[in-house]
């Protein structure tokens, strides 16, 4: 592959999700395997529908995730380009007008679903006479305009899934451009697609019809045809569809999580694939060992555990230097030494603020303890300087004194120094709190 030029084209009518950003993963991998260019086409043309402040955060979240893009379109700017290709198309007398009702629409389909047929467009607009259309202007109708299909089934080797076959006999005639005037997606789409000189299309299956639609359109503009690739849809954990109106899985949600990017780009790159599940720290690293070939025809599921987990794993590796600059604001609690001892227990950024929290607040709650061992503990408790032996020495103090044995002998210890059945390993721990305040959290009933 040389040099391919991708895009992603979201229309700005609602927040991203992962779904939404995965094909812009895909797309901005395939352009960078081959140091091409991936460009963000914003699909605007539904002027009811877009918005600015959706814009703004599409841009945002890409950028958070590092899918930085090398030039960037409004298809609401470009309505010349469409105008022109909508004329060539016209005067091939492959566009026609049409004046019916939605209403009249309806009850043409709603007819042929009774009778068990597919509702299919019937043209009948395309059997009006020239002055039947004459007239119907001059009476202050509007058109709508609908592209002329062929009958042929349309085939086409897809990235992802191989021999695809669309046909388009079974197709209404697309509507291209509205009574108001606004195109609709197919047109500007391939017009923009040609013109970029886009080399390979990747999104996702829900639009493998509107491919062989656009590959009429491709041809009808004497124009080459980019290469496919329809990625399978992604679903939730419950097997449903993400969609712009179901906030779960946002990107803002996944930000407020303190989720790492990488971890995001990391599970979107894999899922639905036939790789391991991995986590990645760079663009780059995924980048090399992204293949499309490698993504599967079945639904893609996404999972929050899988992504936690790689989250933990990129959290947990990073070093001191580097955890600090991302929790620039939390410097005066960080140091080497914290960090070290609860960098494997961490999924998320924001448990490192639990931590510290743990670590300078007092703890509340009532955790049922044994008032009894919780005094030996302290009796038992050797005075500093501490060092890297000091727990297995009063852990084994303990042990001979009360005959207790593994958790019976170190979880009344956790729950009572930071009121969690779970965390960093003792030894560190309290290391970093010291005898004082080790002291006073075991007095605590
Ligand atoms: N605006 C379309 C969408 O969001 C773009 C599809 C395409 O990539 O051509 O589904």
């Amino acid at each position: 592959m040389n040099n391919s030029v991708t895009r992603f084209a979201p229309s700005p009518s609602g927040l991203l999700h992962v779904g939404n950003v995965r094909t812009a993963l895909l797309n901005f991998l395939v352009s960078k395997k081959s140091n091409g260019k991936f460009i963000l086409r914003i699909d605007d043309t539904d002027q009811e529908r877009s918005k600015d402040k959706y814009i703004d955060s599409i841009k945002e979240d890409l950028s958070w995730l590092g899918l930085n893009y090398d030039e960037c379109y409004q298809q609401s700017n470009r309505i010349t380009l469409y105008d022109k290709a909508f004329d060539i198309l016209k005067a091939k007398d492959l566009i026609y007008p049409c004046f019916e009702t939605p209403d009249e629409l309806d009850k043409k389909r709603k007819r042929l679903i009774t009778r068990r047929m597919p509702p299919v467009y019937d043209r009948a607009a395309l059997k009006l006479k020239q002055d039947e259309i004459k007239s119907l202007l001059d009476s202050g109708k509007k058109p709508y305009w609908r592209f002329k299909l062929s009958s042929k089934k349309i085939k086409f080797k897809d990235l992802i899934r191989g021999d695809v076959s669309v046909d388009l006999a079974a197709q209404s005639d697309p509507v291209i451009k509205r009574e108001d005037g606004d195109y609709l997606y197919n047109l500007p789409s391939v017009v923009d697609d040609i013109d970029m000189n886009i080399t390979h299309i990747i999104r996702g299956e829900d639009h493998i019809t509107n491919s062989g639609i656009q590959i009429e359109i491709f041809n009808a503009l004497n124009s080459n045809i980019p290469l496919f690739g329809h990625n399978s849809l992604l679903v939730s954990e419950n097997g449903e569809p993400f969609s712009k109106r179901n906030a779960a899985a946002s990107i803002e949600q996944l930000k407020e999580k303190d989720i790492d990017p990488n971890a995001v780009n990391s599970l979107n790159a894999s899922i639905g694939s036939s790789v391991d599940i991995e986590a990645f720290e760079s663009l780059d690293l995924l980048a090399d060992k992204f293949e499309i070939s490698s993504l599967s025809k079945s639904p893609a599921r996404y999972s929050n555990n899988q992504l936690d987990k790689l989250n933990s794993q990129l959290i947990s590796n990073y070093d001191f230097e580097k955890i600090s600059l991302l929790l620039k604001d939390k410097n005066d609690f960080l140091d080497a030494e914290f960090w070290d001892c609860i960098k494997q227990n961490i999924s998320t950024l924001s448990e490192v603020n639990d931590w510290i929290k743990i670590l300078n607040e007092p703890i509340e709650g009532d955790f049922n303890l044994e008032e009894n061992y919780l005094t030996i503990a302290q009796d038992l408790l050797p005075n500093e300087p501490w060092d890297s032996k000091t727990w297995d020495e009063w852990i084994l103090r303990l042990k001979e004194k009360t005959q207790k044995k593994g958790k019976e002998l170190f979880m009344p210890i956790r729950i009572a120094l930071t009121g969690k059945t779970n965390g960093p390993e003792l030894n560190k721990l309290i290391l970093l709190m010291g005898y004082n305040k080790v002291m006073e959290r075991l007095k605590r009933k």
